[in-house]
């Protein structure tokens, strides 16, 4: 089964490395895609899932604020951070979680290789290494990457996870072909 020409390797990808037109108002680095990272990937051969964005899901595209990106940027990250953890954010963020893991599930159950995962570092919701808090960027997860890794640990599924920053395009390259060596 599935013995096509599909290389049964996946990345999943925070939603803005596909699309930088969901990331928050001020911050996008590219027109369209983050391309260092794409083009990795690409030529790596890997499928690549984007993950749904969860800010743009629960706060939508101006995240509640149209005056956003007159802040600076771990201040209005601070303010993101706390609006997803609103209950009835949270609710809706689960529900992404959830769609993100059985999907991880199915390609697993089905002999697929996820081979890791890609967030966006300093992100209130999809930071890996570094998520913004009391107006800074510190150590930690994201709320979105922090409850799917908690998903996946419930499950014993352990996936390598990277966090990358369109303004740090070296360290990112440096950072997706460790990933995927
Ligand atoms: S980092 Fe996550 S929440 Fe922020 S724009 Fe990208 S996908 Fe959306």
């Amino acid at each position: 089964m599935f013995d096509d020409a599909r290389s049964k390797q996946l990345v999943l990808v925070s939603h803005c490395i596909l699309n930088q037109n969901a990331i928050s108002d001020g911050t996008a680095d590219y027109p369209g895609t983050f391309e260092d990272v794409l083009r990795i990937l690409m030529d790596k051969k890997v499928g690549i899932l984007q993950m749904p964005c969860p800010e743009l899901q629960c706060l939508g595209l101006d995240r509640g604020d149209i005056a956003g990106s007159q802040r600076a940027v771990v201040e209005e990250n601070t303010r993101i951070r706390q609006a997803l953890l609103a209950d009835n954010n949270l609710e809706k963020i689960d529900v992404l979680v959830e769609n993100v893991f059985y999907q991880i599930k199915e390609y697993q159950k089905n002999g697929f290789n996820i081979v890791g995962i890609i967030g966006v570092d300093r992100s209130p919701s999809c930071g890996i290494h570094t998520t913004s808090e009391k107006n800074m960027e510190v150590e930690g997860r994201g709320v979105f990457m922090d409850r799917l890794t908690d998903a996946l640990k419930k499950d014993g599924i352990v996936i390598k996870m990277v966090g990358v920053k369109t303004s740090k395009v070296e360290d990112a390259v440096l950072q997706v072909k460790a990933l995927l060596a």
